[in-house]
């Protein structure tokens, strides 16, 4: 999920794989490593924290020799920053060091293989069964080697390879995880994104899923995994920095609200085997899980709106009384709670403080905490009693889009896993929902894709002085965080409201041109939904709806509409959120708004 930078030339490389490293840095990271082929071996050097400490054991890379290395930032996935996490990862005999972005879904069975055959293991990494499996398989062809492994990988990565024996090749492959060439006069670079090689050069290719690249000082050869050569087209960027930390985009949180599929894919694949969710990271029982008689779910922000979700996903599918509390208030109202709730946690950095002390005192009162955390060996995902790591990968942007999507992600994957435990979903809904959350990437994509529809709804009311968010049940629970966003990086007032509880005030509020949106995906309210469109149309709102394409009726009570791929209503909330995102985006950047810091707001809030 992080960085990777690879450098084979005449200069020596250390120097200039920890510069490229810098230039990931606003990448977020962990822990940092670089590993040089100095003629006799391979010789790593990695620290946890900053990138600093590694320059200082190493003098700025002065006291590495070699001219051929490869170097990683590392977002821990599997097994906490440290040290022996970080990558470089070699192999048993060291011969052979892998750097990799992204996780290996397969890596406990691989590591059991291999574990099985002798082979000892330093880290507790899905990335170092790699480094192994390349040394088990080695017979004197690396790029054979490489194929065959890949055979055995599941899951996203883009991988550097360097070995001990041949200090003239770097061997680079990816999936999913993005990884380009830098092509340069007698040198050539390997990275995950361009700003670590724009000092050095602007021609790249780009590798697609499963095309190794055979580089080497004086030139590079892509073949596919039949090692058939595969014709390169070179690129030439012209992307300044600031653009390509954004993957060319103008902000993080857009790069972020594209990057969706992908994180949701990366949070559920893992979990999903053989048709079945496994939650295997969970310790707790089966019985603990039948003993407890309410949930309880704690968080802030927009982790409080997926609390919202989870209400009534969790009340639906699981059959006991859910409640959800804004950590900052539970601990200071006496709550009733004990050994027979259930906590559920959610928190994107793991180290918001109103969370982090509300679990504690749930944890004092004899709850079992599940954590939803999206870093890894953060305070919450460590002192909970499980954790359930969302996998987004880093979010830059104060407003969170990814990291909500992915914990959403979780609350289903939980619902449908505890459903089968408890015996309160039927065999055939439990097919339905694996399948439906299985091709939520694929249906938010096709959203994306639409994305100019909303760029011209927010052009239409990016003056709006007051907004109304207003839907029922779960569509409720996701007007908050629709609204939400648009105060949080367009500072336009906005409120979110039960639809039916409009007449029993705010109404008063909506007058000749108001906007409202109505999210109108929950099927059973249809009715009830339209009813509530008609009082503020009324009233003169105007309002845009977002409904599913099966409805086109919503069409006659709004002035637009906005429609979503069919899913099961539970998962609406997944779809529904993306053109809410969006319209956010683009309101608060027609008003030229600092969208990735909006003003007086922190990304990780560590204050009560
Ligand atoms: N899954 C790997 C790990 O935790 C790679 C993380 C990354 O992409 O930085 O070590």
């Amino acid at each position: 999920m992080c960085g990777i930078v690879g450098y084979i030339g005449y200069e020596q490389a250390a120097p200039l794989l920890l510069s490229s490293l810098e230039k990931l840095e606003y990448r977020g990271y962990d822990s940092a490593g670089v590993c040089l082929n100095d003629g006799e071996n391979l010789v790593v050097k990695k620290a946890k924290g900053q990138l600093k400490v590694l320059k200082e054991l190493t003098n700025d890379g002065k006291t590495l020799k070699g001219t051929v290395g490869i170097g990683h930032t590392r977002w821990a996935t599997h097994g906490e920053p440290s040290d022996v996490n970080a990558h470089p990862h070699l192999s048993d005999s060291e011969r052979f060091a892998v750097v990799h972005n992204g996780i290996i879904e397969n890596y406990i069975q691989l590591k059991e293989h291999l574990s099985a055959k002798g082979v000892a293991f330093r880290s507790k990494t899905d990335t170092e069964v790699i480094a192994q499996l390349i040394e088990y398989y080695y017979k004197g062809n690396l790029v054979d080697t490489v194929i065959k492994v890949l055979s055995k990988l599941e899951g996203s990565y883009a991988l550097g390879v360097i070995s001990k024996d041949n200090p003239d090749e770097i061997i680079a492959v990816r999936k999913e995880s993005p990884l380009i060439i830098g092509l340069g006069e007698n040198e050539n670079y390997i990275a995950s994104d361009v700003t670590a090689i724009l000092a050095k050069t602007r021609k790249i290719y780009r590798l697609e899923n499963n095309e190794i690249a055979i580089i080497k000082r004086d030139g590079v050869k892509v073949v596919d995994t039949d090692k058939e050569e595969i014709a390169k087209e070179v690129e030439i960027v012209n992307w300044d920095i600031s653009a390509a930390e954004k993957g060319g985009y103008e902000h993080f949180m857009f790069k972020e609200i594209m990057e969706q599929p992908k994180a949701i894919r990366d949070t559920v694949a893992p979990r999903i085997k053989d048709g079945r969710v496994v939650l295997d990271e969970i310790k707790l029982t089966d019985e603990q899980l039948k003993g407890f008689n309410k949930i309880n779910i704690l968080a802030c922000g927009s982790a409080y709106h997926v609390g919202v979700v989870a209400k009534y996903v969790f009340e639906k599918v699981l059959r006991k009384p859910v409640e959800v509390d804004l950590a900052s208030e539970f601990r200071y109202r006496d709550p009733i709670i004990d050994d027979k709730t259930l906590t559920v946690v959610i928190s994107q950095s793991g180290e918001t403080a109103d969370t982090k002390e509300a679990m504690k005192e749930a944890q004092r009162r004899g709850s079992h905490v599940i954590s939803i955390v999206n870093v890894v060996g953060s305070a919450i995902a460590t002192e909970s009693d499980d954790v359930i790591y969302t996998w987004a990968g880093p979010e830059i942007a104060v407003a969170t889009t990814k990291a909500y999507s992915t914990q959403l992600a979780v609350i289903y994957l939980m619902a449908i896993y505890f459903g089968d435990k408890l015996g309160t979903i039927s065999g055939e809904d439990y097919q339905m929902y694996i399948s439906e959350l299985e091709q939520l990437p694929e249906k938010i994509t096709k959203i994306l894709e639409n994305k100019e529809n909303i760029q011209y709804l927010a052009s239409q009311n990016f003056n709006s002085r007051d907004v109304f968010f207003i839907g029922r049940n779960i569509d409720y629970a996701l007007s908050l965080e629709g609204s939400l966003k648009l105060k949080e990086i367009s500072y336009i007032h906005s409120e979110a409201y039960a639809a039916g509880e409009l007449k029993h005030g705010t109404i008063s509020l909506i007058e000749q041109g108001t906007l409202v949106i109505a999210l109108a995906t929950h099927e059973a309210l249809l009715g009830k939904i339209i009813s509530n469109i008609e009082e503020v149309q009324t009233r003169g709102a105007n309002v845009i709806g977002v409904a599913c394409e099966n409805h086109p009726e919503i069409s006659n009570v709004t002035q637009s509409t906005i429609f979503l791929p069919q899913t099961c209503d539970m998962l609406l909330p997944s779809l529904a959120v993306i053109p809410l995102q969006l319209f956010a985006y683009y309101v608060a950047s027609l008003k030229g708004c600092d969208i990735d810091k909006p003003r007086n707001l922190a990304k990780s809030v560590t204050v009560e």
